[in-house]
């Protein structure tokens, strides 16, 4: 094993993601010169993870998703690039990692680290002798192997040969490629427990409004069940569901959630929750060792992760502060989430899940507030083309 041991040990990021590549560029206009690794386990190229779930819509392909490669990246950002590596373990009392790539092991040491490792899909145990072949999309990897097994052409004028995706889970990321996937020609079959899309999400009127959308495009609802075997071969599945139903499609794709990346931080011994624990500064547990992104459960968001890029953006920027000798808090401002539903636009704002209050209907189509209990506008959903009032909506509402 060979071990690096610089005089000065680098800055070292973990993940290459928005997080990561994001906290490099916010340091970089801050401070040009001091060392920084990145190291990630994919090809470090620079996506927006958000369009994976609307490539169809935008006739993009995979390759054609990458905006910036990984190359141009660490080049443009003065960065020393391991990809493909993936770190087993980290020493958080002698500040180094061990890193492995191609069976090769080798040692780095920091003087800070970053952990920016997002999350991973949540798998819900399921029967059948096809069971592997459920898919989870959340990264360009995945998503590059789902585009080539479905075959279908996002750049085609025609939708393509009908295929049939049956997608598990008719939350945030499940209806949005319901969405896209419906308009690329395909038939949807769309499975969740709950008894309309996005109910832990949306006031029960938006989700129906939802569910006439997608239904009006051709998305083949079941609620109130579940997947409970997947048997067949690739391409030729028969989905059993718990209502005694079968579907025949030829992929399922799997979009129950996901859980933050903790794995190498709760092995190192930082605290972990829902996320790697850190400070309203994005201090872990451990000296020296940041968090952000996925993998994080904010203080200055209520001990909640926030998987999603607005947080991201506001947590590199002050880190960034930080790590370049201004040490800065964060402090979330109010961060409305778009749904990439064309059939219906959606904007929510959720308030702290803490917060007791109701839902209750606007002055317009579209328009729900969500109020605590002392009358105060917490959080708010907008439909279709009540989303342009966004910003005034956002003034009305109390973080
Ligand atoms: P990731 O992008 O998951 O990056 C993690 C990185 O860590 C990867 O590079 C990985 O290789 C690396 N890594 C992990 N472990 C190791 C290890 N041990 N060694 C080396 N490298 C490691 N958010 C929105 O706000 N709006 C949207 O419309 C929206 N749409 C979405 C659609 C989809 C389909 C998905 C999946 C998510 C969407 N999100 C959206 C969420 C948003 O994309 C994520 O919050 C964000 O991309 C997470 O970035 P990240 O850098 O924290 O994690």
């Amino acid at each position: 094993m060979t071990d690096t041991s610089p005089s000065t040990p680098p800055l070292l990021i973990i993940g290459a993601g928005l997080a990561g590549w994001t906290t490099v560029r916010e340091f970089r206009k801050l401070d040009t010169t001091t060392p920084v690794v990145l190291v990630t386990a994919d090809s470090g190229d620079f996506y927006a993870k958000p369009t994976l779930s609307n490539a169809y819509a935008q006739k993009r392909t995979p390759a054609q998703l990458v905006s910036t490669p990984a190359a141009k990246m660490a080049e443009t950002l003065n960065v020393t690039l391991l990809a493909r590596h993936q770190v087993q373990s980290l020493d958080t009392a002698a500040q180094r990692v061990i890193v492995t790539h191609n069976g090769q092991a080798q040692t780095l040491h920091y003087s800070r680290l970053v952990l920016a490792t997002g999350a991973q899909p949540i798998r819900v145990p399921v029967d059948g002798n096809a069971a592997n072949q459920v898919k989870s999309i959340n990264n360009l990897d995945d998503f590059g192997s789902f585009h080539a097994s479905l075959g279908l052409d996002p750049c085609a004028t025609q939708p393509s040969l009908p295929k049939t995706v049956l997608i598990m889970g008719a939350g945030l990321i499940g209806c949005e490629f319901a969405n896209d996937l419906v308009l690329a020609g395909a038939t949807v079959h769309l499975v969740d427990p709950s008894p309309r899309p996005l109910a832990l999400l949306l006031p029960a009127e938006a989700g129906e409004q939802l569910q006439a959308a997608l239904q009006a495009l051709g998305v083949v609802w079941h609620f109130g069940t579940t997947v409970t075997a997947v048997d067949g071969a690739e391409g030729n599945l028969n989905v059993q569901l718990a209502d005694g139903s079968v579907i025949a499609a030829h992929m399922v794709l799997s979009a129950v959630g996901l859980r933050a990346d903790t794995a190498l931080a709760s092995a190192a011994g930082l605290v972990c929750e829902r996320g790697v624990v850190v400070n309203d500064m994005l201090q872990t547990s451990a000296p020296n060792v940041y968090a952000l992104g996925d993998c994080a459960q904010y203080a200055s968001a209520g001990e909640r992760t926030l998987p999603y890029v607005m947080p991201i953006m506001n947590a590199a920027r002050a880190l960034a502060s930080t790590l370049a000798g201004t040490p800065t808090a964060l402090v979330f401002p109010l961060m409305p989430v778009s749904i990439k539903t064309p059939a219906l636009p959606i904007v929510v704002a959720s308030a702290h899940p803490a917060v007791a209050g109701a839902w209750k209907a606007g002055d317009g189509e579209g328009i729900w507030q969500f109020t605590d209990s002392e009358g105060t506008q917490r959080g708010f959903v907008l439909t279709g083309t009540s989303t342009a009032r966004r910003m005034e909506q956002s003034k009305a509402t109390q973080p």
